[in-house]
């Protein structure tokens, strides 16, 4: 994971490689970024270093050479993002490979008009060219090898500061991220307690991102009565990963699937990708669907490095081209194009009705980041199925950070009666999309609006609990904006700016549970 978090042209040949080779520990061959690179309710890269100086720093810490980021940042510009920066430089690199690979006319010598020349034998690479194509990757081999060689030297280094490496420490997980069990594995072996005084009323439900900092779910688990988390990925729910822990007071025998079973790999979600989907793409699921997509100069880098070879490109451009599709989820939509997904197909991976996010009058990038915040309803749904028939004439819902009702969408699917559901979701795009998904799918209860949960007071509390008869369920995932590894500047873990706000759901769910026990 941490290979993939630094982001650098190093991790695209590790990465690669991992899945070229058949990885024996993932049967899906993915790269397993998600939980780390690019993390839901994360800041986007655009988020990183303010500064000249930092920006430089923070390159080179991602293993770029000097040399590569004090040009990157002479010729974009001290104001230019470290996501553009890093474009430049592997632009720079691929353009070198393939400028070189691909001679200009004026390359060749002139030609007598009698003589015989390069054009009577178009097939025959020219031996000037046979000699740049070879230089060129030897030049790609050499860059790719000495950044390799800086980034172990800077990862002894940091081994050797022990108070850096604690900082940076991330959780350590299962290698199967399948909790108490997912479909198609076999039933784990697994020792659950639940104290008794967390076996009370109401049900409850927290999730975040599996990959944060080490020791923020130690504190988590000791707020909310020392369960312990399930870290469940959701690729095994559909074509997308998605590492997150939940720690939840639920039942878990008798857990069933919502129907239909979505697709479970790319190609069958998105059939007509296979036209052009090449052979040494060996992806069949995709990473983490992040609240970030790719630009626009990264696809044109792309087809231009394929146009150069009628055939299979060599194995440089191709780690070039699987580190960027890695990175931004990309699928291939024509001859040498590739495309971020749209709006709409992030929905169906994420098991939300089509054009769900449309409902608030939302701009692309709102929708793209919302969905990129939000639960997989399939593996949320398959986790709260236990409800179904506890609640047979309804359910009342306390959801907090409700994001786009991730929450709602799978207890809806489930065919839980909403009976009230009191949302709370600081942005108002948001609360859009639920007030347009609640209408549009004709429910029949009552729908409360709160904007934030620090307004969440006890006596709010008091007053909704008395006019709506307590909560069966609270639910929520509280931003993970400073524990996701994509976060490189304010990864400040469970007292961050934004992560903080998990100690409001801590302290909601406990004056719930307070309310209910005095009746
Ligand atoms: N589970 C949700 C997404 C959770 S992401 C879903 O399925 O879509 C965290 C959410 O918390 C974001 O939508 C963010 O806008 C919201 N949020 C951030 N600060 C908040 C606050 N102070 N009060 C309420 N919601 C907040």
């Amino acid at each position: 994971m941490q290979v993939v978090e630094t982001s650098s042209p190093e991790c695209l040949l590790m990465s690669s490689d991992t899945s070229s080779s058949g990885s024996k520990m993932d049967p899906y061959q993915i790269s397993d970024s998600d939980s780390c690179i690019g993390d839901d309710h994360e800041e986007s890269m655009e988020d990183l270093p303010v500064d000249k100086e930092k920006k430089f720093l923070h390159l080179v810490e991602m293993g770029f050479l000097i040399d590569d980021a004090s040009l990157a940042l002479e010729k974009c510009g001290p104001d230019a993002s470290i996501t553009e920066l890093m474009d430049f430089i592997s632009a720079t690199q691929i353009e070198k490979i393939t400028t070189d690979a691909h001679l200009q006319e004026s390359d060749y010598p002139i030609l007598n008009e009698n003589e015989p020349g390069p054009s009577h034998f178009p097939s025959a690479p020219h031996p000037d060219k046979k000699r740049k194509l070879f230089e060129a990757e030897e030049i790609w081999e050499k860059k790719i090898d000495s950044q390799r060689r800086r980034k172990k030297e800077s990862t002894y280094k940091k081994v050797k500061k022990p108070e850096l490496q604690e900082d940076e420490e991330s959780v350590r997980l299962p290698k199967l991220l399948i909790g108490f069990g997912v479909p198609n594995m076999p039933r784990p072996v697994f020792n659950r307690k639940i104290p008794s005084q967390a076996i009370s009323l109401p049900y409850f439900y927290f999730e975040n991102v599996a990959c944060a900092p080490k020791g923020a779910w130690d504190t988590i688990s000791r707020f909310l009565w020392e369960i312990k988390p399930e870290f469940v990925d959701s690729m095994y729910f559909c074509a997308a990963a998605r590492k997150r822990g939940y720690i939840h007071n639920l039942p878990i025998h008798n857990r069933f699937l919502l129907q239909p079973i979505p697709p479970l790999t790319i190609q069958e979600a998105f059939p007509l990708t296979k036209k052009w989907w090449p052979s040494w793409d060996k992806r069949t699921k995709l990473n983490c669907l992040t609240s970030s997509h790719g630009s626009a100069k990264v696809i044109k880098r792309i087809r231009l490095a394929l146009e150069n070879w009628d055939e299979e490109p060599p194995l440089r451009i191709q780690k070039y081209i699987l580190f960027e599709c890695r990175r931004w989820n990309y699928v291939w939509v024509g001859k040498n194009k590739v495309a971020p997904l749209e709006p709409e197909e992030i929905e169906m991976l994420m098991g939300y009705p089509k054009y769900h996010t449309r409902g608030g009058g939302t701009s692309l990038t709102d929708r793209i980041k919302a969905l990129g915040n939000s639960f997989q309803v399939d593996t949320v749904a398959f986790h709260l199925s236990v409800l179904k028939n506890i609640f047979p004439n309804g359910i009342s819902v306390l959801s907090l950070f409700s994001g786009i009702g991730g929450a709602e969408v799978a207890l809806h699917r489930l065919g839980i009666p909403l009976k009230n559901v009191v949302s709370v979701e600081i942005l108002k795009v948001n609360r859009n999309i639920i007030q347009s998904w609640w209408e549009q799918t004709n429910q029949k209860g009552n729908l409360i609006h709160i904007a934030d949960v620090q307004q969440l007071c006890l006596d709010k509390l008091k007053g909704l609990m008395n006019s709506l008869g307590g909560f069966d369920l609270i639910i929520g995932g509280s931003p993970c904006n400073n524990l996701s590894g994509s976060n490189r500047v304010s990864r400040d873990g469970l007292h961050g700016e934004h992560s903080v706000l998990f100690f409001h759901y801590f302290r909601i769910l406990n004056d719930v549970k307070i309310l209910m026990r005095n009746g």
